[in-house]
């Protein structure tokens, strides 16, 4: 792998950037693999290159039925942070944000990681008592969290409106929260996990679950049969479907979620907002738009696209709370297809056939969990048993009842 430096990027713009090698390799589909990753988003990529860098296992493919990063990893509004409700669920987020913070020097890939502070806001005195637990509960575990007030509010956005239909009564803030470059996280985890000898097969679409018995022998696709005894599901809206060709019911819905851009700006937005009540978020990228994101619609499909509706109420909400916004043109919107659990958790673990793993689950907000989403996927499937930090996350609590209520902190909130 060409190595990232000042040096690199000077010898390589003195010799008009014609020297850069490709990002990573198109290899041949081999017939048998030690282990095989369904889906290249950025869990699936993040599981492959944790199997090898961490647990030394090469012969890996990542196999994508389109092409890396083109499912919901390269459609969300990229925003990071670590305040959950629950001790477990607090402690997985929070590994991510551990390895957020070095993770384009991991990578040698700028992540275009930003720290620039996430506020949840509050709309009502219900919401307020809600913020406090939280963040009384995420200092308990050791998360930087605060409760702020309109008057901190709006020395941080002096232009926002905090009289609104549903008024601004505070916030949580936490200032280590932020955002990264999606399709640069996807590219990062891709490059480096070639660089250790993942194959990492495009437009290869998984068509069966192959096994005998009750274990695994290998997974039928569009470009013929490979052989393998351990197989990672990790294809977040198509998690059921997936799942179904080995015999699993999940108890997943898909929904649509939809976000859109603006035209560029200058800088004027310096944190992330984002309010469950009124199902809206919104933050600048580093380009200049503004990215927005919407409430989830209502219904289960894999149209990859919402209705208008949805989006509609989401500006509307935008613009009473951003007045400033309202002339500000829409540059394009589109849809991702998010994959619900009942209690707005993920499910990783084993699953009942003996070398089948999945990952799925993270709904609406499980772009923030990629770097610990693939740590601990990796971990399980090297392992052949959980890792502490997805023990409780497993599928088998939909029948012990222990489920983790998140439904609070995640809802369509990210
Ligand atoms: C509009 C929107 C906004 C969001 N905003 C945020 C946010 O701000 N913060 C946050 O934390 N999260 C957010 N999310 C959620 C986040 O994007 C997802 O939870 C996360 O990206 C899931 O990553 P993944 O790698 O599991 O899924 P994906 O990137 O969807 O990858 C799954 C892959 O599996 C592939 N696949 C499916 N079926 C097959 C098959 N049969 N064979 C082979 N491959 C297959 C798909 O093509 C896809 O590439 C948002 C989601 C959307 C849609």
């Amino acid at each position: 792998m060409q190595h990232f430096s000042i040096w690199s990027l000077l010898r390589n713009g003195l010799s008009y950037n014609e020297g850069w090698q490709k990002q990573w390799r198109s290899p041949e589909l081999k017939r048998e693999y030690d282990a095989v990753i369904v889906g290249a988003g950025g869990h699936g990529l993040a599981t492959a290159y944790y199997l090898a860098k961490e647990h030394g296992m090469r012969n890996i493919a990542v196999v994508e039925r389109g092409w890396l990063g083109g499912g919901n990893t390269a459609r969300n509004t990229t925003i990071v942070r670590s305040n959950y409700l629950w001790d477990e669920s607090t402690r997985l987020y929070e590994k991510a944000m551990q390895l957020w913070e070095g993770l384009s020097q991991d990578l040698n890939y700028n992540v275009m990681f930003s720290q620039r502070g996430v506020m949840n806001l509050g709309h009502s005195l219900q919401d307020m008592r809600d913020i406090e637990r939280r963040v009384s509960a995420n200092r308990l575990n050791g998360i930087d969290a605060e409760v702020i007030d309109p008057i901190q509010i709006k020395e941080m956005i002096p232009y926002i409106n905090l009289n609104t239909r549903y008024p601004i009564f505070g916030a949580s803030f936490q200032r280590r929260g932020g955002v990264a470059r999606h399709d640069g996280v996807a590219w990062g985890y891709a490059r480096a996990a070639d660089a250790l000898g993942v194959d990492i097969i495009q437009n290869c679409e998984v068509t069966g679950i192959r096994r005998e018995g009750n274990a695994i022998v290998g997974i039928e696709t569009i470009k013929g049969f490979i052989k393998t005894k351990k197989v990672g599901l990790v294809a977040a809206g198509h998690s059921s479907v997936v799942a179904s060709m080995a015999g699993i019911r999940l108890p997943i819905e898909s929904h649509p979620l939809q976000a859109l851009v603006s035209e560029s700006m200058k800088p004027i937005f310096p944190t992330v907002v984002m309010s469950n009540a009124i199902h809206a978020y919104i933050s600048q990228s580093d380009k200049g738009d503004l990215v927005i994101g919407a409430g989830i619609d209502s219904y289960a499909g894999y149209g990859q696209r919402g209705s208008f509706q949805t989006i509609e109420q989401t500006l509307k909400a935008i613009i009473e709370m951003f007045p400033i916004f309202s002339r500000v043109r829409m540059n394009r919107q589109w849809g991702g297809i998010v994959d619900v659990s009942p209690d707005a958790c993920p499910i990783i673990g084993l699953t009942p056939i003996k070398g089948l793993y999945i990952n799925c689950g993270w709904g609406t907000g499980g772009f923030k969990a990629t770097p610990s989403s693939g740590w601990v996927m990796a971990h399980t499937i090297a392992q052949d048993r959980p890792h502490y930090l997805n023990e409780p996350f497993s599928l088998n609590r939909f029948n012990t009842g222990h489920l983790i209520d998140e439904h609070g902190a995640a809802a369509v909130a990210h």
